[in-house]
């Protein structure tokens, strides 16, 4: 497995923060600059608010989904609190395209794609709403997957826009708010690429008919803030600890990873979350795997921020 790059971007401030930022960004690292014990977060790249998606996708997106079409697994995570941009950096919005609608590929492989979401440890499959509840199996020809999830062909950009739309406006919301919901669940955008092994022989490349598949997942996370400070009862409650304890997992898993657990055939946790076993075959191994953290560089955030950045820290 490659190392796990971890990449920060700060979204701009909103109008009602301050423009007071305790936070001081130079090169790769990002330090608190008003408290006595220093903090201080060294990245792969930290991209402070004026940045554009598309310089975080090149940072090394681009990289994970020109290995994907050539065979390797790979997966993007935006990491965050509620509110820092993770939606924005993955989806995108009407002014600059997402990482998703970014990591188009070319036509010559055959493309499907899914999307689900992890709703309190419930998989939900986002472009079909009536499949509830979907179940993870494992097989010798399929190895781990989710069984029932629609996998979609898509041959152009437009479709893919438009099945990510058809999933956004399909998810299980009920009356509470869009955003409330979207800061509970986990989604995975997920592309499943079949390639013709290809073999470049002096110059001229020759097809043959070897078929790869390889999965590249986009996941936009639940919000990472920590259910105690919400002041969660009841059903929040229950959601706040589904979600640490899926982050949690992943935490754990991406810190066994970076240590080298896996290769040292050490155990690494996958089964401990829906979220992990989901993602497990596209995380170890040969797998690519990528952290945006996203951050606010507001006072009122400095905690979330920190323990944002923390949590980074652990696939370093
Ligand atoms: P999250 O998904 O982490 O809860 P969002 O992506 O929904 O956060 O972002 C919160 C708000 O901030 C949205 O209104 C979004 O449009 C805005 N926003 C986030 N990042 C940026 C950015 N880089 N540039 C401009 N606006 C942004
Ligand atoms: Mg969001």
């Amino acid at each position: 497995m490659e190392r796990i790059y971890v990449t920060v971007r700060a979204r701009p401030l909103s109008p009602e923060e301050s423009k007071c930022s305790p936070w001081k960004i130079s090169g790769s690292s990002i330090h608190l600059t008003n408290q006595p014990s220093k903090f201080e977060f060294v990245s792969d790249r930290v991209f402070g608010d004026d940045c554009r998606t598309i310089d975080v996708y090149e940072a090394r997106t681009k990289e994970i989904v020109a290995s994907a079409v050539r065979g390797f697994n790979g997966t993007v995570f935006a990491y965050g609190q509620t509110n820092s941009g993770k939606t924005y950096t993955m989806r995108g919005s009407n002014s600059e395209p997402g990482i998703i609608p970014l990591a188009d590929m070319d036509r010559e492989f055959l493309l499907r794609m899914s999307y689900m979401e992890i709703y309190n440890e419930e998989i939900n499959d986002l472009l079909v709403p009536e499949h509830r509840k979907l179940q993870i199996h494992e097989s010798l020809e399929r190895g781990i997957y989710v069984a029932g999830l629609r996998e979609e062909i898509v041959t152009c950009a437009e479709q893919v826009l438009d099945l990510m739309e058809f999933g956004e406006s399909h998810r299980h919301i009920g009356e509470t708010n869009m955003n409330l919901h979207s800061s509970r669940s986990h989604t995975i955008f997920r592309m499943i690429i079949e390639s013709k092994e290809r073999v470049e022989e002096e110059g001229t490349i020759d097809s043959c008919d070897a078929v790869r598949v390889s999965v590249l997942n986009l996941v936009d996370l639940a919000g990472s803030e920590r259910a105690a400070k919400t002041g969660a009862e009841g059903v929040r409650l229950k959601e706040g600890s589904h979600i640490n304890k899926s982050l949690m997992t992943l935490g754990t898993v991406i810190k066994k990873l970076s240590e080298g657990a896996e290769s040292q055939g050490g155990h690494v946790p996958y089964r401990d979350s829906k979220l992990t076993r989901i993602l497990q075959p596209a995380l170890g191994g040969n797998a690519n795997t990528s952290i945006i953290c996203n951050i606010t560089l507001a006072q009122v955030h400095a905690d979330e921020t920190k323990s944002s950045l923390q949590f980074a820290s652990r696939a370093l």
